[in-house]
């Protein structure tokens, strides 16, 4: 029987009967992708902590009955800094959850695979991240998935917009039109927005303040993946 070799970032695991996991990790060949760790909770696993959520690994893996089971791991890169901040473990959470939402199995998915790598990669670096790395990171998955909310543009008649947002359309809408559910936002937070989504993650530019990138941007995310994003995130500026 064939083994394969592929490489991935561990999103999450579950216990599977007495002492396997499923181990759900993001490959950037084969998308979302479930495998089996055999006795991984067993004191004496020979898995130890290298699939721990987060981590990017390469992975040999032997087909199984309906999964893949993993037969070797080894570690690319673990995050240490990241691990030992709350903060940034609970951003880190909030970037996997959303990819794990998004993500397809049996599909490529090397762009959504890079921008997770950045993230976490950011994440780790020494200095304090940016209070709106969440934000901008999620605002990035919407791009590559395909759900950039119009930031500019009204989303009715594609004229200038910025002060009132609808999260069921999609984005911005001008004083003329009558779209359901548009809410008035904060002067300058999706020209803001527009900001974080056009910039790289680790060059994001100074924001005005407070959590309602965050929160807006979450909302909309949340809305269109269908799905509440469990970990709270908030990154201490
Ligand atoms: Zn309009």
């Amino acid at each position: 029987m064939p083994t394969t070799r592929d490489e991935g970032i561990v999103l999450r695991s579950y216990p599977l009967g007495e002492a396997d996991r499923v181990v759900v990790v993001l490959s950037p060949r084969r998308g979302r992708l479930r495998t089996v760790a055999r006795a991984i909770r067993k004191t004496t696993s020979r898995f130890g902590g290298r699939l721990e959520p987060f981590n990017h690994v390469e992975l040999l893996l032997f087909p199984g009955r309906s999964l893949e089971v993993v037969t070797q791991v080894s570690t690319v890169e673990v995050f240490p800094r990241l691990r030992r901040d709350l903060d940034r473990v609970l951003a880190a959470s909030v970037m996997v959850e959303a990819v794990d939402a998004v993500a397809q199995e049996q599909e490529p998915s090397q762009a959504l695979f890079d921008l997770l790598l950045r993230g976490l990669t950011v994440l780790d670096r020494p200095e304090p991240p940016h209070p709106d790395l969440v934000a901008a990171f999620l605002l990035h998955l919407a791009g590559v998935v395909g759900l950039a909310p119009s930031l500019t543009a009204c989303v009715a008649c594609g004229a200038p917009a910025s002060d009132r947002f609808s999260l069921t359309a999609g984005g911005v809408v001008c004083g003329r039109c009558r779209v359901e559910g548009a809410m008035r936002v904060r002067p300058g937070l999706t020209g803001y927005l527009d900001s974080l989504a056009r910039s790289e993650l680790d060059r994001l530019p100074v924001g005005p303040g407070g959590d309602d990138a965050l929160g807006l941007t979450r909302r909309f995310i949340e809305l269109h993946i269908d799905r509440r994003l469990s970990s709270p995130s908030v990154l201490s500026p």
